[in-house]
């Protein structure tokens, strides 16, 4: 656990409770800080009473008084589409509202790093998509290279979770734009934006604030090294921003395109990652017999974890060894069986447009199981992205709409999981691959992504 510093003595209000919410409840205490605690759901609230914390009402005159700051969790809106009320409340009475990413970055250093040879160092990876590939492709990378390093924030324990840091460690951080957006504190020594598209802009007010969110990252941290995904002119207009100079080698500039100039740039075409630096070409990795990364989008993951990897000074063929041995993440491009020589691919993570587009771009001859429920905007790109797919088999409450969005794709309406997968493999032919893909979130269906991907594995199953 890392012991929040700076509030010893003081009231700091906790408003959730779930898992990051009560890691942030006892790393204050461990920090001296009275944490009041407070959700509205009562089985969270008994669980942080049995262990001790306060529980505190935010009604009522004094539930701000004498408060330093208001720590609230990723899930709650802040402002948009409407403050929740007990932030609200605590922002009419001038309390500032802050998470455990704000806390983490003020608390992680401490007096005892002066007697380290390396200084620890913190890497933020944030993006629309590929976020938790990247992190968990660099954590490996690293980890196989015999360093130390921690996984956290949106993927792992949560970023209060983690051990002290030694010398020489290297904690890779998973942020979400929701956590980036209000952290009061973000110093990440090199961050990562791997790439923009449309998501959560009920929660932004709209794509600008989206990726305000995100480019906090690098605007309030001034990380010593930017590595950002340049296929969007959001990320485009940020690396340029953040360059002093064409050869300005603090920005390094990940692409799917040939890249060139005096720059530091690591790009993934055609399967093959290049890197070059100051004009020179400094390396080619094939990415293509790499199992764990099937695919152009993971191969930009590969080229944004690549060159995080750099910047730590390791080497090439080091990374080129750890990418190998890496297993893919489950419920992301994960494949889990074949039959008759028929494929099961389960991506259930892709819950929106862009990143379904990708795992359909991944494979060839596909069964596309999609739908769920719909997000804001349209399937609008898929309607270019389904040339490999053979048939879609929809399921859950936007199964029509999809139907009637992409016309001209030949489909079949099945509801729910069971039947999809049935009539898919009914209809296979060997070489074709059966892919979970929703283009939608899961919860008309499931509670989570993760139970879709799982039931459509049992169901899979059932085949294999
Ligand atoms: P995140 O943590 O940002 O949600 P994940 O690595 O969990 O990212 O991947 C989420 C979804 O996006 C998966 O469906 C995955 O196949 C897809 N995806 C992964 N990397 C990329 C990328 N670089 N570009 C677009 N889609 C991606």
């Amino acid at each position: 656990m890392i012991p929040v510093q700076g509030y010893s003595g003081k009231r700091v209000i906790v408003l959730g409770l779930g898992r990051s919410g009560l890691a942030t409840a006892r790393a204050l205490r461990a920090g001296g800080a009275d944490a009041l605690c407070w959700d509205d759901n009562e089985a969270a609230r008994d669980r942080a009473a049995d262990e001790g914390f306060t529980l505190h009402k935010l009604t009522g005159p004094d539930a701000f008084q004498d408060v330093a700051a208001f720590i609230t969790s990723p899930g709650i809106p802040h402002l948009y589409p409407a403050p929740n009320p007990h932030i609200a409340r605590a922002m009419a009475a001038g309390v500032p509202v802050d998470n455990d990413i704000g806390l983490f970055f003020r608390s992680f250093a401490t007096r005892d790093w002066d007697r380290f040879d390396t200084s620890p160092r913190v890497i933020a990876i944030t993006g629309s998509n590929g976020k938790s590939t990247t992190s968990a492709l660099l954590h490996h990378v690293l980890d196989q290279a015999g360093h130390r390093t921690q996984l956290a924030g949106n993927i792992g324990r949560g970023v209060l979770d983690i051990d002290p840091a030694e010398d020489g460690d290297i904690v890779v951080l998973e942020l979400s734009s929701y956590q980036t957006e209000l952290a009061r504190a973000l110093t990440p020594d090199i961050a990562v934006f791997t790439n923009l598209s449309p998501d959560h802009l009920d929660r932004h007010g709209g794509m600008g604030g989206y990726f305000a969110a995100k480019a906090r990252l690098f605007t309030q941290g001034a990380p010593d090294r930017a590595i950002i995904g340049v296929d969007e002119p959001e990320g485009v207009y940020l690396s340029n921003q953040l360059s002093v100079a064409a050869e300005d080698d603090r920005v390094i500039r990940i692409s799917s395109q040939k890249l060139s100039g005096p720059g530091w740039y690591v790009t993934a075409r055609k399967g093959f990652l290049s890197e070059s630096r100051k004009g020179r070409q400094v390396t080619s990795i094939d990415l293509r017999p790499i199992a764990g990364l099937p695919g152009a989008h993971n191969h930009q993951n590969a080229a944004c974890a690549y060159a995080a990897a750099r910047t730590l000074g390791l080497a090439p063929r080091v990374i080129e060894a750890g990418f190998s041995s890496f297993q893919g993440l489950p419920h992301r491009s994960q494949i889990v069986g074949e039959a008759n020589g028929v494929r099961f691919v389960n991506d259930s993570k892709a819950t929106n447009v862009d990143s379904a587009a990708k795992a359909l771009a991944a494979f060839a001859n596909i069964r596309w199981i999609a739908g769920g429920l719909g997000k804001e905007g349209g399937l609008g790109p898929l309607a270019q992205a389904t040339g490999s797919v053979r048939k879609a088999y929809y399921i859950g409450r936007s199964a029509a709409e999809f139907a009637l969005e992409l016309p001209g794709l030949d489909h079949a309406v099945c509801e729910t999981m069971d039947r999809a997968v049935a009539q898919a493999v009914a209809e296979a032919d060997p070489g074709d691959t059966i892919l979970l893909a929703p283009a939608a979130a899961s919860f008309d269906q499931y509670d989570s992504f993760e139970k879709r991907g799982e039931d459509f594995m049992a169901e899979a199953a059932k085949y294999l």
